[in-house]
């Protein structure tokens, strides 16, 4: 279902009507976890001078430590619900468990799959059972072809708006937190038809490395980036070495603005 060889051509996925994919370059960004009230707005703010057209946000975190925050959960995925309205922004938020699929579907208008359960097999299909695009990350232990595979568990429950994300695999590297595999862009997309983005902020780990790696990923054809921002990076309760500040906001906005679409 998700293969090029059964479906010429390239799909545009349309999440609460912003395409992505075709001839476009959809930013996405936002905070990586939603904290408060106050700064998820002005990460949106942020966000949407950046050029982002669809705000990002957990309200389920996937640590790597059961110690670190973990989320605010239903309360967060309200105050992502209170921001959509305030600043005309869809919202992609990760779903972590099966269980959560319809709750997390009624306030988000895309789900996001993050990269420990690419293949959660269980997930993936509810996911595919939720009528929300998915957001699907590799794996940072998955090949090309394991990763359309979990793909095709979203596809066969008849969900097809599934928007596949690059975001660093584990290699031997440790001046990197994972390695982007840009390669993997052109790739998947020979390989599918679904659109494919690039988490420059996951993948690298560190906030130097989000604007180079976001023109790789433009110049290597990939159908737009998901970027962390965050008002506060120095109190951001996850991941703030790698939150876009001030100055590299309006450099993501340049960086986009110039492979903004031609027609
Ligand atoms: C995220 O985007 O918030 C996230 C946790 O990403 P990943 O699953 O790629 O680590």
């Amino acid at each position: 279902l998700v293969s090029s060889e059964h479906h010429p051509g390239r799909s545009t996925v349309r999440v609460a009507g912003v395409p992505v994919g075709g001839d476009n370059m959809t930013v996405i960004a936002g905070p990586c976890a939603v904290e408060t009230p106050e700064q998820t707005l002005e990460a949106a703010r942020m966000a949407r001078a950046a050029g982002a057209s669809l705000l990002r946000g957990g309200a389920y975190k996937p640590r790597t430590s059961p110690y670190a925050f973990q989320g605010l959960g239903e309360t967060g995925l309200k105050i992502l619900a209170d921001v959509r309205a305030e600043t005309g922004m869809p919202v992609v938020t990760e779903v972590v468990d099966a269980a959560d699929v319809d709750l997390v579907a009624d306030y988000a208008d895309m789900l996001q799959i993050g990269t420990r359960n690419m293949q959660n097999f269980a997930l993936l299909q509810a996911a595919g059972e939720a009528g929300r695009p998915v957001l699907l990350k590799r794996g940072m232990n998955a090949t090309i072809e394991e990763w359309l595979m979990a793909a095709e568990y979203i596809a066969q429950r008849g969900n097809l708006d599934i928007v596949l994300c690059e975001r660093g695999i584990r290699t031997f590297e440790k001046a990197t937190r994972n390695t982007l595999d840009i390669s993997a862009v052109p790739v998947a997309q020979s390989l599918s038809h679904l659109p494919v983005i690039v988490d420059p902020s996951h993948s690298g780990g560190k906030r130097d490395l989000v604007l180079p790696l976001s023109r790789a990923a433009i110049a290597v054809g990939a159908d737009g980036v998901i970027v962390d921002v965050h008002p506060a990076p120095e109190t951001a309760l996850c991941d703030g070495p790698q939150a876009l500040v001030g100055d590299d906001i309006g450099e993501l906005a340049g960086i986009a603005a110039t492979f903004a679409p031609l027609v």
